[in-house]
């Protein structure tokens, strides 16, 4: 006798995207030590924190020192402060969402992969290409993954079409790895279909601060999406809380399938495993919502969005198709001259010392595709963009 292990972990897929990458630059770092290699490929930010939510953090950590303020285990679901100043956020945003709708967690990244617990053995539905923790999360407990293929004919925005039937389906607008952000018609697309088929939407909004037209910030903002749809966010990209960890995920009383409340299951959920997000960064988090928090947390986005324009101008320049860069961080260009993209990250990074993400890592329809990021200075972002208009 032996314990038996998940077997559904062999079933994940073998590339290591970052890992590969990882290998492959030190290699060639290796046998040229003097090449000047520029990163474009982290999706980790780099501008610092406010100063205000710094502030906040101090203040909260001196609380916790003194008998007459300390405090213990936070609430499972989040500190009513925070929870309220998400639900203003919604507000704002002109989205009514009551304060026992959201939950606070500690990064999207754990509420995307956590989310599962709550659902029965549904088909599950994802773009191709993706985030890789959907499909990572659902190998790991066996379900049945159906991929929505993309490209260049729909954008990189999959829309529900005759394959797709009941499920759960993960939409991610912004996307990560594409860019691409649905418009309000598109949603209401999928609001409509969600609602005739009885399907469940799980929404990744962790790139919403990024939107600079009219695209919806929230699946909320479109009719009918709190009977279908929940919605999971971050203040990773928006505050820069890569490190210190903070997201939420809204679970609205009206999601209601076979008559139970998605909400208590979720609270139930949280209550059962998570032991809640920690004083300083909750208060960290709301001061991120302050008029000074979110001045400087636009400023810094504002830094990215330049970075983005910058390398969005020398791809126009060379007539190279892409997605993203208007609503998002992230660039996702057609490589040149019919290359695959493991084929263009070598040749990237042999000719002009530049590293990206292969599309290819995100899917196979990523093949063929590759990622720039803007999450970088601007110094190192203008000499990517003066040795890609040499190489491109
Ligand atoms: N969702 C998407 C689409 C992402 O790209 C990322 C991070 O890159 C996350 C979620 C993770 O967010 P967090 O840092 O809050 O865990």
């Amino acid at each position: 006798m032996t314990i038996k292990v998940n077997d559904n972990f062999a079933a994940l897929s073998k590339s290591y995207l970052f890992s590969e990458i990882g290998r492959r630059v030190r290699e060639y770092q290796e046998a040229h030590p003097e090449a000047n290699i520029v990163r474009m490929g982290i999706g980790d930010v780099t501008r610092p924190l406010p100063q205000c939510v710094v502030n906040a953090m101090k203040a909260a950590a001196d609380e916790l020192g003194k008998a007459e303020t300390f405090r213990g285990y936070p609430p499972e679901y989040g500190y009513d402060f925070l929870r309220e100043a998400i639900s203003a956020h919604y507000a704002e945003m002109g989205v009514e969402m009551p304060a026992d709708d959201i939950f606070v967690s500690d990064g999207a990244k754990s509420d995307c992969g956590n989310f599962v617990d709550v659902l029965g053995d549904n088909d599950i539905y994802l773009p191709d290409p993706v985030y890789p923790v959907y499909r990572d999360s659902n190998v790991m407990s066996g379900r049945r993954i159906t991929l929505l293929p993309s490209g260049r004919d729909n954008d990189f925005l999959p829309m529900p079409d005759e394959n797709c039937g009941t499920g759960v389906y993960y939409l991610c607008s912004p996307g990560n790895p594409t860019g691409a952000a649905y418009s309000a018609q598109q949603l209401a697309r999928w609001v409509e279909f969600a609602k005739k088929s009885g399907s469940l939407i799980i929404f990744d909004a962790a790139y919403e601060a990024f939107i600079t037209d009219d695209c919806p910030r929230s699946v909320y903002l479109v009719p009918g999406a709190r009977e279908c749809a929940v919605e999971i966010c971050s203040f990773s990209k928006t505050a820069g809380f890569t490190g210190t960890r903070c997201g939420y995920t809204v679970v609205p009383s009206e999601l209601v399938f076979d008559g139970v409340h998605l909400r208590d299951l979720w609270a139930r959920r949280q209550a059962t495993k998570f032991n809640g997000v920690s004083y300083p960064v909750q208060r960290a988090a709301q001061a991120a919502y302050s008029p000074e928090g979110m001045a400087a947390c636009y400023e810094n986005i504002a830094y990215y969005r330049e970075n983005a324009a910058m390398l969005a101008s020398v791809l126009d320049e060379k007539g190279i198709y892409y997605t993203g860069g208007k609503n998002s961080p992230y660039l996702w260009l057609q490589c040149p001259n019919g290359m695959g993209s493991w084929e263009f990250f070598d040749y990237l990074l042999d000719k002009a010392n530049i590293v990206g993400t292969p599309g290819e890592g995100f899917g196979k329809c990523g093949e063929g595709f590759f990622r720039l990021t803007s999450f970088s200075t601007h110094e190192l972002t203008a000499e990517a963009v003066r040795r890609l208009r040499e190489v491109l």
